[in-house]
């Protein structure tokens, strides 16, 4: 028997042979993913750590992705607060695999709230170069921030402009994201199954073909880019791509993408009377009931080079801030004795209360107001920086001194943010001052560490406030 769903999501009945397993589909629960962050650790030590808590499977199409199951609860573990991993739903992990943005791109993510998938962009340059996060809801980009400084990502500048009029010169980009707006029908199985009304869907088709147009004008010739919407909709997919190729001229073409999803179709030749563009055979197409995934589009992009045009004139650079004194990190690095060169390839700067690092070839292209860059990678203070906990995090691997081993409860003691006795055995060779926090070898944060009169050892911890999850019950 057919599960009754909404008509908006009935009117597929005309593009799938298998529609009660797709409608079957949609009231399931949708597993999330992990992806090993390289900058940390080795993705087969995910499941030798955590394989007790997370029933780990890996994703074939994405090395150092697992998939996991709907109840496992991967944000509420040491590994995330450590910046072990990334977490996902498997169908956001598609656009970054199909860009194949590698060291040396110049990227734009046109679209990127809250962040996920530029965290995955700045990880595939290699933590170098440079990654533009624009958003036109900038305060919905706060989440990556967090994510910078979890997981150390140092290549990422981010500003707040209307994508479709972004502000640089054309043709500066060698790989470009829009994970468009959309009608998000593909989340139905996150509880979005509200139909969204005509008006909506005709405003956000406007938006997308804008995005494209723009993200076109901006891309170099022979540089690509990924179109994606996590909707069915045709009319947001197929439709919005077929317009803006047609527009062109011959000038974008899709290719098809070197990922193989198991289950994934292509996309739809034509809808409800509508023929599309042949070139929309190389998109993917993520249904639920084949994929085991939320719904998703993906389309790859190339703005073909133009003979005639010879190599593009050298894309103007933004200035980035004046440069800090490097002395002001050299007492912090020298407690931990950790060694200076550990910010080779890295310009610190202040920005506010704050020192930041950013890869010392970021090159934000003029014309864009840049609402923030780089890591926080300490706090500063009546003229002297503390390591911050995202400068911990980065760093805190080559650190010689001052660390201290939590076993699980010590551990659980300190992301609760509580104070804790330690024997002095625990506390080794560490000096009074602030320590590094490590756990099966892995840098956790950092930490107060006392000695009171009666000779016992006491930790404070500074495990961030807002990492703080209740216990699971
Ligand atoms: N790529 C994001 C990620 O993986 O976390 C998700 C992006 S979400 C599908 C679409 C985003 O487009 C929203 O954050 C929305 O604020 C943004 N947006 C909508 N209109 C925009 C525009 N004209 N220019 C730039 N961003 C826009």
């Amino acid at each position: 028997m057919t599960t009754p769903i909404p008509d908006h999501l009935a009117r597929y009945a005309a593009a799938l042979d298998d529609f009660d397993a797709f409608a079957a589909s949609l009231s399931r629960p949708l597993p999330q993913t992990v992806m090993a962050n390289p900058l940390r650790i080795a993705p087969e030590r995910l499941p030798e750590l955590f394989g007790g808590e997370l029933s780990l499977s890996p994703v074939d199409w994405c090395p150092g992705a697992f998939r996991l199951s709907a109840d496992d609860r991967p944000g509420r573990l040491w590994g995330f607060t450590a910046g072990l991993y990334i977490v996902q739903e498997e169908a956001s992990l598609l656009p970054a695999r199909m860009l194949d943005a590698r060291p040396g791109h110049r990227v734009l993510d046109l679209c990127a709230a809250p962040g996920n998938k530029t965290a995955h962009l700045a990880l595939a340059l290699g933590n170098r170069g440079t990654v533009m996060a624009n958003d036109l809801k900038v305060a919905r980009l706060q989440a990556l921030y967090d994510l910078c400084r979890r997981l150390g990502l140092c290549n990422i500048s981010v500003s707040g402009h209307d994508g479709a009029v972004y502000p640089v010169a054309d043709a500066q980009f060698d790989r470009i994201l829009v994970d468009a707006p959309c009608t998000s029908e593909g989340k139905a199985q996150r509880g979005y199954l509200r139909a969204s009304s005509d008006r909506f869907r005709t405003f956000v088709c406007g938006q997308q073909r804008a995005l494209l147009r723009r993200a076109f004008e901006l891309c170099r010739p022979g540089g690509r880019i990924v179109y994606s919407t996590c909707t069915f909709a045709p009319e947001e997919n197929e439709a919005s791509v077929t317009a803006v190729i047609e527009e062109l001229g011959g000038r974008l073409r899709a290719l098809p993408a070197a990922v193989d999803v198991p289950g994934a179709t292509p996309g739809l030749p034509g809808f409800n009377g509508r023929t599309y563009h042949p070139d929309l055979g190389h998109a993917i197409r993520l249904w639920p009931h084949r994929t085991g995934t939320g719904g998703f589009f993906a389309i790859l992009l190339e703005r073909v080079a133009d003979d005639d045009a010879g190599a593009p004139a050298p894309p103007p650079i933004q200035p980035l801030h004046e440069a800090a004194d490097e002395d002001l990190l050299s007492p912090g690095l020298a407690r931990f004795g950790i060694p200076p060169n550990a910010l080779d390839g890295l310009h610190l700067f202040p920005l506010g209360n704050s020192l930041r690092c950013i890869a010392v070839d970021h090159a934000p292209p003029a014309g864009v107001a840049l609402e923030t860059s780089g890591l926080e990678i300490a706090q500063l203070s009546r003229g002297r920086a503390r390591l911050a906990t995202g400068g911990l995090l980065a760093l805190g691997s080559q650190a010689k001194r001052n660390v201290i081993d939590l076993d699980c409860r010590q551990l659980d003691i300190w992301r609760q943010r509580k104070t804790q006795a330690l024997s002095a055995a625990n506390v080794g060779s560490a000096e009074p001052g602030t320590v590094i926090l490590r756990h099966a070898g892995l840098v956790q944060g950092g930490g107060l560490l006392r000695q009171q009169e009666d000779g016992l050892w006491s930790l404070e911890s500074h495990f961030p406030k807002a990492w703080v999850t209740e216990p699971r019950t």
